[in-house]
């Protein structure tokens, strides 16, 4: 499945292949100063940047960078350099009906004003993290 998306001036656009449609919000302090909000966003196989001049990278940990658009300032992407992946923000995404909320991480970051609802896994920090520590040995 391929799906394109852009930024909210539509200097930077994208086409991303074998996207994960379970998105998983993010309520770190890390992810809510760099959106403005929760972070909802979606894993993708690989992606495709047209405007990559338009694109900038802020490196938020040494082992990730947060990449948004330099003219509008949209919140487009988190990148993993190792392993290499892009989780997109799906606000991005040209059909955002094709997502469905999975999961919740760094529940305990959250601030009280607002909640998501549904029946989902909601994970504190440290669950999350052990889990992904986890799915590294395997
Ligand atoms: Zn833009
Ligand atoms: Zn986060």
């Amino acid at each position: 499945m391929s799906e394109t998306g852009k930024c909210l001036c539509g200097a930077v656009k994208f086409t991303a292949e074998d996207i994960d449609t379970h998105v998983h919000a993010c309520h770190c302090s890390m992810c809510r100063g760099w959106t403005g909000g929760p972070m909802l966003a979606a894993s993708v196989g690989s992606v495709e940047f047209f405007g990559d001049s338009n694109i900038k990278r802020y490196a938020s940990s040494e082992w990730a960078e947060r990449g948004f658009c330099a003219q509008c300032g949209s919140s487009l992407f988190y990148h993993l350099k190792e392993p290499n992946m892009y989780i997109m923000a799906t606000g991005c995404f040209d059909n955002a009906e094709q997502f469905s909320l999975a999961g919740e991480i760094f529940i305990d970051e959250k601030p009280s004003s607002y909640d998501f609802a549904g029946d989902h896994p909601r994970l504190t920090g440290e669950e999350f993290l052990a889990s992904m520590a986890g799915a590294g040995d395997s």
